[in-house]
C-alpha cells in the first residue's frame, strides 16, 4: 500500500509578536502648559521659603504640621503605591488599599497613575541607555555631557512632551477599572492637594491667614519639595554612591536621601532586586515605605509581599 503524504496542513511559521511602539501620543500645548504650571508654581515657592519665612516669619507649627503630614502621605503614596506596587508587584494589596495608595500617589502631582507606572517600567527596561526617560548618562561622560545628564535625569526630561506608551508598558494598568477611574480623575486629586491644607489650616487657626500660610507651606512649599526628593532617586541616585549589588546599569545607593525618600534612594538594592518589598536590605538602611508595608501586611491588609532573603541577596552580591 502506497503510503499516503501527509496532508495535514503545515503549522504556519510562528510570526513574532508585534511590539507595541515605546513611545505614545505626543502632550497637545494645553496639557504641557499644566505641566510647567504645577512643577514651576510651587518651585517659586521653595526656592522662596527659606527667605519668605525669613523676613516675614510667616511659619506656624500648625503650617509646619501640615506641610510634613502631607508630604509623608503623598511621599507614602508614590512609594508603596506608585513604585512598589503598581510599577514592581511588591505585594498584592486588599482593594480599599489598592484605591487609596492610587490617590495618595496622585496627590503627589508627578503625573497621573498610568502615565508614571508606564515611565517607570520604561526606565528599567532601558536603564541608562537609549530608550530611559530620564537617565542622567545619555549625553556622554565629559563634565558638561554630565551636567546636562543629571539636569535632564532629575526634572528636564518632564519637559519633553513625548509620552510612553502605556498600551505597551502599564496593559495591566489599563484593564483595571479603578486604576483607570483613578487615573482619570488627575485634575481632582490635583485640586485636593492644593486645597485641603489650606482648609485645613483654616480651620485650625480659624483664620485667612491661617489658609493662605498654610497652602504656601503645606500645599506649595511641600509640593515642590516631594517633587524634587523624588527626582533625586533619579538623578543623584544614578550617578553617586555604593553599588553593593549587581545591576545591569550606574543606580546607587545614596544614603544621606534615605528619610526624605522614604527609603527609595536604596536605588542599587532596588535596580538589582526590582520587584523586592523592601529596598533599605541591610541592617539600619532606613526604609519607611517597607515599613509601612510590614504594618500592612500585619493588619491583614496585604499579602504575598516580596520579602527578601539571605540567600538571594548572597545572590545578588557584588563580590
Ligand atoms: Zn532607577
Ligand atoms: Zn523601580
Amino acid at each position: 500500500m502506497a503510503i499516503l503524504a501527509d496532508t495535514r496542513p503545515t503549522e504556519a511559521p510562528r510570526r513574532p509578536r508585534a511590539t507595541k511602539p515605546v513611545l505614545g501620543e505626543q502632550r497637545d500645548v494645553g496639557r504641557q502648559s499644566l505641566v510647567y504650571l504645577f512643577l514651576i508654581v510651587p518651585m517659586l515657592a521653595l526656592a522662596a521659603a527659606v527667605p519668605f519665612a525669613w523676613t516675614t516669619g510667616l511659619l506656624s507649627w500648625t503650617d509646619v504640621g501640615l506641610a510634613v503630614g502631607f508630604y509623608l502621605l503623598t511621599l507614602h503614596g508614590v512609594t508603596v503605591g506608585f513604585h512598589r506596587l503598581f510599577t514592581h508587584g511588591s505585594f498584592k494589596p486588599n482593594r480599599p488599599v489598592k484605591v487609596t495608595l492610587a490617590i495618595l500617589g496622585s496627590m503627589a502631582v508627578q503625573g497621573p497613575i498610568i502615565t508614571w507606572v508606564a515611565d517607570h517600567r520604561r526606565h528599567h527596561a532601558f536603564s541608562d541607555k537609549e530608550g530611559d526617560p530620564h537617565s542622567p548618562w545619555l549625553f556622554g561622560t565629559s563634565a558638561w555631557a554630565l551636567t546636562r545628564g543629571f539636569w535632564h535625569a532629575h526634572m528636564g526630561w518632564t519637559f519633553g512632551r513625548n509620552t510612553t506608551n502605556a498600551e505597551r508598558f502599564a496593559p495591566d494598568m489599563l484593564k483595571d477599572r479603578d486604576l483607570v477611574m483613578v487615573n482619570k480623575l488627575f485634575w481632582l486629586w490635583t485640586i485636593l492637594t492644593f486645597l485641603l491644607p489650606a482648609v485645613l489650616g483654616g480651620l485650625i487657626t480659624m483664620s485667612w491667614a491661617g489658609a493662605l500660610t498654610a497652602f504656601f507651606w503645606a500645599s506649595l512649599v511641600r509640593v515642590s519639595a516631594l517633587h524634587h526628593a523624588t527626582w533625586s532617586t533619579n538623578s543623584v541616585c544614578h550617578m553617586i554612591g555604593e553599588r553593593p549589588f549587581k545591576s545591569r546599569d550606574k543606580a546607587a545607593n545614596f544614603w544621606p536621601l534615605a528619610i526624605v525618600s522614604g527609603g527609595e534612594s536604596w536605588h542599587n538594592s532596588h535596580h538589582a532586586d526590582q520587584s523586592c518589598a523592601r529596598h533599605g536590605v541591610k541592617r539600619g538602611q532606613i526604609d519607611t515605605s517597607a515599613r509601612i508595608i510590614w504594618l500592612m501586611e500585619k493588619a491583614g491588609w496585604v499579602t504575598n509581599v516580596k520579602w527578601p532573603t539571605p540567600e538571594r541577596l548572597a545572590r545578588l552580591a557584588n563580590d
